[in-house]
């Protein structure tokens, strides 16, 4: 650290402060720490005179901890006291101060009381009605805090996929409704469902580049060109976006290479090679010919292959499977027929039984399994046995009254450190599925883990195992797990895995999803919902699902109601 002027010097002594009460240490050391701040800003004449002469003590509000501060930063070092603080306290905790609003106090609640440690894990504690019940927040507080906490994360590296895919969405439609402008199209890693995007890319097939770039600037803001027909700028919500403009001869051609990953086409390569023809994003060439290929499949089919999803061009081997006929039934969104791990009022979710049941028949589901915690989650109101036969009377009542829609009685049950399934004693019989979960002790050692897990999922209640890895992405990696073995016993005793479907989890990732469906397992497809909305989120679970190769057989949630009864998830 250089030798430092007063506002620096101020700024230091700021943080000491601030970190200091993150700590929960003395207020009056916080507080006359951060006076000192002040007092340095507005020091006269030269600071490293004043503090090595000692004169510095004769300013008010100086003492002779601040001098020695003072002391070590003007000789350029780092003070001892910063380095000690900086080191006891986690990064993500640090970034939590940047977010508007959050003073060390309530970081110090978010931290210590809600064990949130990242700015994502804030955004999902939120999504959870965690901060409703927090000494100091509450639901309007938690609401402000939902909004600042995703504007801090608007500005990082990496954008989750429902974010990145409905921005594709909207400055597709705000560009389409441009006169002159062709349709823009969707590629890059928001086409082929990457669980997290670094860019939002676009593809515009026009000739008219002049006016696509008019239009650009009336809908991206910070607008560049970075190359000819290349633009990068910022959508309304200040995501990154990529536009491409392509002449209509090789749209073709460009849309598939924008979308692929690079050994997908180096794959394509290959075998374009083979046959004496070269693949570009400049179109398929056989010496100096362009070769007119008018779609995706056609372009596929010249080069002795079957067309490929979106979604799997990863340059696994995707070729193989789509011509051996296993990539043509994809499940779809259109044949989800329920959900089976979703939360109400009963424990942390925001709408009661009767609005969720309600949601899910307006999306034209057929039941919905409502799986509220168990008591060991009694930061989310956790449901005991009496609380839960209280709810399946009323879920009895919901079934007689509406047809229409099933209800299904099921329970999300903690999986304890020592590897116990939480269901309330004398439950067991009336539940018609449990998914086991993990909700703590998430730094337990690989082998301790696994057992854990394999324990709760040999309970003869336990029909899913919920989030499976529990990770958040961007925000929490998985715990230590031997997931292969995890896996393999899910396959033995016939346990369904959950592809989790809010985009911040997406557990199982879409490679330990195909390695599930490898070894035999079936997949739910389940949002998670804490509230009506997140009914739909549904929608990136099929994205993901996809993406590992499972179709509709494979995927428990496109069951009807008789074929549920038949897999053992409701009676
Ligand atoms: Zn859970
Ligand atoms: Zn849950």
């Amino acid at each position: 650290m250089a030798s430092v002027d007063r506002k620096e010097a101020a700024r230091v002594l700021k943080t000491i402060s601030t970190l200091l009460e993150l700590h929960g240490e003395n207020p009056h050391r916080v507080r006359a720490l951060a006076s000192a701040g002040r007092t340095v800003e507005r020091l006269e004449g030269d600071l490293k005179e004043l503090v090595q002469s000692g004169k510095v003590t004769e300013a008010r509000g100086i003492g002779r901890g601040t001098a020695a501060v003072l002391a070590e930063l003007v000789s350029g070092r780092k003070p001892e006291v910063l380095r000690e603080l900086e080191a006891k306290t986690p990064p993500g905790v640090v970034e939590l101060l940047s977010v508007a609003g959050l003073g060390p106090k309530r970081v110090r609640a978010l931290w210590q009381d809600l064990g949130v440690t990242t700015p994502g894990e804030l955004e999902y504690a939120c999504l959870e009605n965690r901060l409703v019940d927090l000494p100091g927040f509450g639901a309007t507080s938690q609401n402000k805090v939902l909004e600042a906490v995703r504007f801090t994360l608007q500005a990082r590296e990496r954008y989750l996929l429902d974010v990145a895919w409905d921005t594709a969405n909207e400055v597709g439609s705000l560009l389409g409704g441009r006169t002159g402008v062709g349709d823009a199209l969707t590629v890059g890693e928001v086409r082929r469902a990457c669980e997290t995007v670094g860019v939002v890319e676009l593809l515009v097939v026009t000739t008219d580049r002049a006016t696509l770039g008019v239009a650009l600037g009336e809908v991206l803001s910070e607008l560049e060109l970075e190359e000819p027909g290349v633009w990068a700028g910022k959508s309304a919500t200040g995501v990154r976006c990529r536009v491409l403009a392509v002449d209509p001869q090789v749209a073709a051609a460009a849309s598939l290479w924008h979308s692929a990953a690079e050994r997908h086409l180096e794959m394509l390569q290959q075998r374009a090679s083979g046959s004496g023809l070269r693949l570009g994003a400049d179109g398929l060439w056989q010496g100096e010919e362009r070769i007119e290929v008018g779609s995706e499949e056609e372009l596929y089919e010249r080069l002795g292959a079957t067309w490929v999803p979106p979604e799997l061009r990863e340059g696994e081997d995707e070729l193989e499977r789509a011509t051996a006929g296993l990539l043509s039934d994809l499940v779809r969104w259109e044949d989800i027929r329920g959900a089976l791990h979703n939360h109400t009022t009963d424990s942390d979710g925001a709408a009661t039984l009767a609005e969720m049941a309600a949601a899910a028949r307006e999306m034209g589901w057929d039941y919905l399994g409502i799986a509220d915690h168990s008591p060991a989650a009694y930061y989310a109101n956790g449901l005991g046995g009496e609380r839960l036969r209280d709810q399946w009377m009323r879920i009895d009542d919901w079934n007689r009254e509406h047809p229409e829609i099933r209800l299904i009685k099921g329970l999300e049950a903690d999986i304890l450190p020592d590897g116990r399934l939480d269901v309330p004693l004398g439950c067991d019989e009336g539940l018609e599925y449990v998914v086991a979960s993990v909700h703590s002790s998430f730094r337990l050692a690989e082998e301790a883990q696994t057992e854990r897990i394999l324990a709760a999922i040999r309970h003869p209640a336990c029909r899913i195992l919920g989030h499976p890895t529990g990770r958040l992405l961007l925000a929490r990696p998985p715990y230590a797990l031997d997931l292969e073995r995890v896996l393999e016993e899910c396959a033995e005793r016939g346990i369904v895995v959950e592809i989790n479907a809010n985009a911040h989890r997406l557990d199982l990732s879409w490679r330990w999803a195909r390695r599930a469906l490898d070894l035999g397992v079936q997949l739910a497809i389940n949002p998670d919902a804490h509230a009506v909305g997140g009914l739909g989120d549904v929608r990136w679970g099929v994205l993901l699902a996809r993406k590992a190769g499972a179709r509709r057989k494979d995927v428990v949630t496109t069951f009807g109601v008789g074929e549920l009864a038949a897999a053992g998830l409701c009676s």
